[in-house]
């Protein structure tokens, strides 16, 4: 049987690509892909001539039977998005849950991916944070996540579109607070990559006097909540510990 290769390709720099995806998409039988018209050019640039075909959210889970078959019966099918790694906010994961399901061998790449490139080049703490994607385009589902996401410690990694961050920024003043550390890191990659840091209130400033930084590709890193103090923990338990020292000699 066939494999499914899951390729990342460049997030802005064709020079991304890695020895190995290049190898991959050259000898597979056919790539499954986000946008056929969009990876069409990234292929002929690479100058890859290959069967494609579209696999995203609407037809990912009709189309992922007819994949299987076409691995079962011993093709080698790559998997790219419009750029960056599959399935992370990008189509895939059905089709990866039953190629596993199926038995088929799913070898994944690494490769460019916009939240590991942000994080790394943002300053803010890695050692542990958690990744939310894309924040709901509704502002009150918007306002509701972020306030899920208040005490939250770990650092905190979100993918934004250049029409909402004034509206996201807004609202993380609003719902996180003014002073909470972040870091706009946008067009990574590419010739206008910039690193905007400070506090939300300080990049919520500069991003609406400068509306070129209201373009391009944009993820955010927030800093977690500080660490509270265990005796802030409960305020009940706080509440009746102090009771008990006033009685006690
Ligand atoms: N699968 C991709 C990955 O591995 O990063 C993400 C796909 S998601 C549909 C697109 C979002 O990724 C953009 O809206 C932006 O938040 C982020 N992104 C992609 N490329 C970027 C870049 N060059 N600079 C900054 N953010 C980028």
């Amino acid at each position: 049987a066939g494999s499914l290769f899951i390729v990342p390709t460049p997030i802005g720099n064709l020079g991304d690509i890695t020895e190995r995806a290049l190898n991959v998409l050259r000898d597979c039988d056919a790539i499954a892909a986000e946008d056929t018209r969009h990876s069409g050019q990234l292929l002929q640039h690479l100058g890859i001539r290959k069967e494609m075909f579209a696999l995203h959210e609407h037809n990912e889970r009709q189309r992922a039977s007819q994949v299987i078959e076409r691995l079962q019966q011993g093709d080698n099918i790559a998997l790219i998005s419009d750029a960056g790694t599959p399935l992370i906010s990008d189509p895939g994961y059905v089709l990866v849950q039953q190629c596993r399901a199926a038995g088929v061998t799913v070898t994944a790449l690494p490769g460019a991916c916009a939240f590991v490139t942000a994080l790394s080049g943002a300053g803010l703490p890695t050692d542990r944070f958690t990744f939310e994607g894309f924040l709901p385009a509704k502002p009150q589902q918007r306002r509701k996540r972020l306030q899920e996401l208040v005490s939250e410690t770990r650092t905190l990694v979100f993918y934004e579109s250049p029409h909402r961050i004034a509206d996201t920024l807004a609202d993380m003043v609003s719902e996180i607070g003014a002073d909470r550390p972040l870091v706009m890191a946008r067009e990574l990659t590419k010739q206008f990559e910039t690193y905007l840091s400070g506090s939300i209130a300080e990049v919520q400033q500069r991003v609406i006097e400068d509306s070129n930084q209201q373009r391009g590709e944009i993820v955010l890193i927030l800093g977690g909540a500080e660490e509270q103090a265990a005796e802030d923990v409960n305020p009940a338990a706080m509440k009746t510990l102090n009771l008990l020292r006033k009685e006690l000699p």
